[in-house]
């Protein structure tokens, strides 16, 4: 496996911003995580898994780990009887097509979700009122002590996080599904991508949802368009006039610009409503929210 130098991770997210990885490899296969993880072990380097970058931000000046994408039998994906058995980089829109024409269905909701398997159990990933501890069985985690299956209550799965810590990479996943119609799940499945491009900026570069949404009776969304925040711009980075738990990269926005809009973001909620909003968006490299009341 090969260990590339200064990789520029913006290609790599959705939002297309970000600076370069100090070393960057591309897996494909659990043992060559477990090579990748000692490598990096003997340099003192710390590790990050990337899947598709959808809930990324990257420091403009980059970071200094080394980043794994999994690629061969770690992004593929395959059907045996009810389960969907994935490579931990396996995207879910290839996976969606495949159980969809396998006729299993219960996977129809990550259509809204542009990541892979791993990156959404490392989230625990969900919309439409499913989320990935739903159907989750088990997750090979691949660590410094080697490979084991974790199921969903060792994962720690509840909204939009998990236990794991970055140290840990999600190398296979497999999904217990149910026997549906191929034509009901294609039914289903524009439903749902009618009712996202009704709502969400589906046609421009963002990393999905900003902030988690606030216990409270408005989610992170109307609470920041309540605060007469939609359209506000830094820089290359504009708060999504559609939506605004988004961040649109509306011309070269750079990380530092999106930062400051979440800084505002929360500043604004906090002031207006005195909810401390917590990012949902993944930082990767030295990135810090100012704490509220500085
Ligand atoms: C337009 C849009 C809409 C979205 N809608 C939704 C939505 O409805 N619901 C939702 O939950 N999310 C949504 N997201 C966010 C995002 O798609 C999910 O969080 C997704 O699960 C991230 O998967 P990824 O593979 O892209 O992970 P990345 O964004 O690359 O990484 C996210 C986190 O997971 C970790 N990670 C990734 N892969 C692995 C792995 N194999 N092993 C261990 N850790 C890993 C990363 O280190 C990082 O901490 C949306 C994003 C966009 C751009």
């Amino acid at each position: 496996m090969k260990i590339e130098q200064a990789v520029r991770l913006g290609r790599y997210t959705t939002l297309g911003a970000g600076g370069e990885a100090r070393a960057f490899a591309k897996p494909s296969t659990a043992h060559e995580v477990e090579e990748a993880l000692a490598w990096a072990h003997e340099r003192e380097l710390p590790i990050v898994t990337i899947g598709l970058g959808s809930n990324l931000l990257v420091a403009d000046d980059g970071v200094e780990a080394l980043v794994l994408r999994l690629g061969g039998e770690l992004a593929a994906a395959e059907i045996r009887g009810n389960l969907l058995v994935a490579g931990g980089g396996a995207a879910n829109a290839a996976c969606l097509h495949r159980v969809r024409d396998a006729g299993l269905g219960g996977f129809e909701f990550a259509c809204a979700i542009p990541g892979t398997t791993g990156g959404g159990v490392r989230m625990n990933a969900g919309a439409y009122g499913s989320d990935w501890s739903q159907i989750l069985v088990r997750a090979l985690v691949v660590d410094e002590h080697g490979a084991r299956w974790l199921k969903p209550a060792e994962l720690g799965l509840s909204y939009r996080q998990s236990k794991l810590d970055p140290r840990q990479v999600v190398a296979r996943v497999e999904l217990r599904l149910e026997r549906r119609d191929p034509g009901e799940i294609k039914a289903k499945v524009a439903e749902l991508q009618a009712l996202r491009k009704a709502a969400q900026p589906t046609n421009k570069r963002t990393f999905g949802s900003v902030f988690k949404n606030p216990d409270h009776e408005l989610t992170a969304g109307l609470m920041l368009e309540a605060c007469g925040l939609k359209g506000h711009r830094i820089g290359g980075a504009q708060i999504s006039p559609r939506h605004a738990n988004f961040i649109e990269n509306a011309d070269g926005a750079r990380a530092s610009d999106a930062v400051a809009l979440m800084a505002e973001a929360r500043r604004r909620a906090h002031e207006e409503y005195g909810v401390e909003l917590e990012h949902e968006v993944q930082f990767v490299g030295p990135l810090v929210l100012p704490p509220l009341g500085s």
